[in-house]
């Protein structure tokens, strides 16, 4: 039975990882793409891919593991009342089948049995290998009115000005514990004085106080400077998959008993609106400015 793999972009690796995971269900694999010049629009493309799964009588749909391939197959299983299995690094078919997914930011691999027909499910990246993908089918999305009432209406460009939290050399991050986005002016200026670009954790963007792009984790920005200064940040396990590649990471927290110690270089146990000041004026002062 065929096997549907929606495919974002045929030269977009988390893509072809996607188609290749859809082989191993079944070799009848058929690679889709939506038309984007309609704009993206999450509840329609996945009423799309559902149509398209009934009329072929797919015995699973596959998407890669990204922002959309994980938000389109949610919708796609919300529509069909079927269960959807994200970021799997393996699958075995059968009934039920046997997926091995990624959970936690990477820290554990579970073992689940996905019970539900068609088989949903999305591939981690880099779980696979990917190879290149040699005939996608693209369709004009459907879906109604209603589908379409969230979509993307314009893309504005990222600023280029100043410099990028994935480049910077010094990454300045805020937590829930700078309390407020204007308690970030304090962030803002060491970054700047340090040359470095401002990050934050989850719980400051759900706040509203500093845009997605500055988020630092999981479901955020992966970083890699030469040092990572977290201010105010508690240290959960998904803020710290962002955080891996940073070479040397210095917290400053008032409770001592904070998780973001254990993997600190640096430590100082003191409120940010105090010390990043401080440190700030000591850095005006080392340069007569
Ligand atoms: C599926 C999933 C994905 C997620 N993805 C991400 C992600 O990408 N990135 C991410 O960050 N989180 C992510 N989270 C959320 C994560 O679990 C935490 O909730 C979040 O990281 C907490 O943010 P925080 O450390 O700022 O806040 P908190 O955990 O509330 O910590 C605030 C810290 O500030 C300290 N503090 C308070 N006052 C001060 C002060 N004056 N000076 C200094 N310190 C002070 C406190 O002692 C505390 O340690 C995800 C969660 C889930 C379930």
């Amino acid at each position: 039975m065929t096997v549907l793999a929606f495919v974002e972009d045929p030269s977009d690796e988390l893509s072809q990882q996607a188609v290749v995971m859809a082989r191993s269900i079944d070799g009848d694999v058929a690679p889709v793409a939506i038309d984007p010049s309609g704009g993206y629009a999450p509840a329609a493309w996945a009423q799309t891919l559902v149509e398209l799964a009934q009329s072929r009588g797919a015995s699973a749909v596959v998407a890669p593991g990204s922002e959309r391939g994980n938000e389109i197959l949610a919708h796609v299983a919300a529509k069909l009342d079927q269960p959807m299995a994200a970021n799997c690094v393996s699958v075995t078919p059968g009934a039920p089948a046997t997926v091995t997914r990624v959970r936690w930011g990477g820290s554990l691999l579970e073992e689940a049995q996905v019970h539900g027909s068609p088989l949903l499910l999305t591939s981690a990246a880099h779980a696979v290998a990917a190879e290149p993908i040699d005939e996608v089918e693209t369709v004009t999305a459907t879906g109604s009115d209603a589908d379409r009432v969230v979509h993307v209406s314009e893309q504005i460009p990222e600023s280029t000005s100043g410099v990028s939290l994935t480049d910077a050399d010094v990454v300045v991050s805020g937590g829930r514990g700078v309390g407020s986005a204007e308690g970030f002016s304090v962030i803002e200026e060491l970054a700047e004085l340090l040359g470095g670009a401002v990050g934050c954790s989850r719980a400051v963007t759900s706040a509203g106080w500093r845009p997605h792009s500055d988020q630092v984790g999981q479901t955020g920005s992966k970083v890699s400077p030469e040092i990572y200064i977290a201010c105010g940040i508690s240290g959960a396990t998904q803020h710290m998959a962002g955080v891996k590649g940073a070479k040397r990471l210095l917290a400053i927290n008032p409770d001592g008993e904070a998780s973001i110690f254990a993997g600190a270089d640096y430590a100082v146990i003191g409120d940010l609106h105090e010390v990043v000041p401080a440190i700030s004026a000591e850095i005006r002062k080392a340069r007569g400015s």
